[in-house]
């Protein structure tokens, strides 16, 4: 079978015993752009309302294709980043406008940025995108309106970020969701199926989530219950239920377990080794420790690249799996790109030759004294360029597959983006959604490909 489940790391799931999911945007998808443009008005409304932000903002379009997962804020600029493996700027834009590279080499003198600094911010969450696209709006806005004295930049990411913090725990959004489930949540049956598959395999699964017990309950009586067949509620299906979790504290500190009554949400102090149920807190520690498991016996498998995965496997030793919703879309764009992908590299081979006959007359010039004809070398000079302006041709119409601001999720021009960077780096192995990997064998044996390195390339 045709897996589309992508391997960074060797895995071996019949030594799993338990799977562990993240619930928002992993066990249970959104319609990701109703619920950004419905965090974006959110968003506007507080910060006119007790930010004192001009009107004018609420008339701010969200556009789901401003901004994607893994760019960075420059907080004190005012910019949006795309950094590639090495953490140098690939792309910038300020405000609405991309920079061009002499704009960005003037602001940033050095290509590579330090991510360890509090400068920067990263756009890593899907719950993300609206904050980055009204962050450039307004930017945007204060540079073309000097008069209206928006505060500084890295006053307005705070603000924005507190905005939409706020909009995520005191209910404004998570209302609006509960009256509209049909417009933001997506139900998928067969994944239901396919976890009671499992669990007839032995598996044990359970969800860590940071969503708070009653939201965790809204989504799981809409999405799981009504496709149920061997199990008569959600929390038979799961072996545990863990809410308000606080990833990544959750697998870095040791904070305490509540017992959670699923009737009413009431919550009790546990001292007691763990036992099946629901629960608020705790720490993936006590977990491992209390059900006697070694770490590599736990899979976890999360969508949030620092909440749910690189922390874990700094810290903790479960090993990963990662959801990466636009991969889907990607793939498919990744294809239409490859006829042209081709023509590049034809006509990069074509190329060799010409400046290889450069270089040696060059060098021969120096070397030897020898003289060459400048017409010559104008020449070659002129093959080369027609080239290379037809290789930008197809780079501009291969990038016009992809988004149109920022291109490909998980490259950088030629290379890895930072973001496919950290997800090679920490999850064991990624795929679209969950049921690209529950569609699979409980036994199934993921082996990483060999990656060339350089020098191996060589013929
Ligand atoms: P998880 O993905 O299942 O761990 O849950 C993510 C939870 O975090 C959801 O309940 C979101 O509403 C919430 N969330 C996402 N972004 C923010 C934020 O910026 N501030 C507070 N809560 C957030
Ligand atoms: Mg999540």
């Amino acid at each position: 079978m045709n897996s589309k489940v992508f391997v960074n790391r060797t895995l071996n799931l019949k030594r799993i015993k338990y799977i562990g999911l993240d619930m928002d945007h992993t066990l249970i998808r959104y319609h990701a752009e109703e619920f950004e443009k419905l965090s974006h008005t959110v968003m506007k409304e507080k910060l006119i309302q007790n930010r004192n932000y001009p009107e004018q903002i609420r008339k701010f379009n969200f556009d789901y294709e401003l901004a994607i997962r893994g760019l960075v804020i420059d907080r004190k600029k005012g910019n949006i980043l795309k950094l590639n493996r090495h953490s140098a700027i690939r792309l910038s834009f300020q405000g609405l406008n991309a920079l061009d590279f002499k704009t960005q080499q003037k602001i940033y003198h050095s290509t590579y940025i330090d991510l360890g600094t509090p400068d920067y911010m990263a756009i890593d969450t899907s719950f993300s995108i609206s904050l980055a696209n009204l962050f450039m709006q307004l930017v945007d806005l204060k540079i073309k309106n000097p008069t209206l004295q928006l505060p500084d930049f890295s006053v307005i990411a705070d603000d924005v970020l507190e905005a939409l913090d706020e909009g995520h725990r005191d209910g404004t959004l998570k209302d609006t969701v509960k009256k509209d489930l049909k417009t933001y949540i997506i139900k998928e049956p067969e994944l239901v199926a396919q976890l009671e598959k499992y669990k007839l395999h032995g598996k044990k699964i359970f969800i860590a989530t940071n969503s708070d017990f009653y939201y965790t309950k809204l989504l799981l009586d809409y999405a799981i219950n009504p496709f149920l067949k061997n199990h008569k509620d959600w929390s038979e299906l799961f072996e545990f239920v863990i809410t308000s979790a606080q990833k990544p504290r959750f697998f870095t500190d040791e904070l305490r377990f509540l017992k959670v009554n699923p009737q009413n949400g009431t919550m009790t102090n546990y001292f007691e080794k763990l036992k099946p149920g629901v629960y608020q807190g705790g720490s993936a520690t006590t977990f491992t420790k209390d059900l006697g498991l070694q770490a590599d016996e736990i899979l976890y498998i999360g969508d949030h690249i620092y909440g749910d995965i690189l922390r874990l496997k700094k810290d903790c030793g479960w090993r990963t799996a990662m959801v990466i919703e636009e991969l889907e879309k990607e793939i498919a764009q990744n294809k239409k790109a490859q006829p042209i992908n081709n023509e590049i590299d034809d006509l990069m081979r074509k190329k060799e030759p010409f400046e290889d006959q450069l270089t040696t007359l060059m060098t021969n010039r120096i070397e030897n004294e020898h003289s060459v004809a400048e017409n010559v070398i104008e020449e070659l000079q002129k093959q080369i360029n027609e080239v290379d302006s037809q290789i930008s041709m197809l780079i501009k119409k291969q990038v016009g597959l992809f988004n149109q601001h920022w291109g490909q999720l998980m490259r950088a021009g030629n290379e890895e983006s930072y973001f496919a960077y950290q997800v090679d780096r920490y999850a064991c192995v990624y795929m679209a959604k969950l049921a690209d990997l529950f569609a699979l064998s409980p036994r199934t044996y993921f082996r990483a490909p060999r990656k060339p390195l350089s020098h191996e390339l060589v013929d």
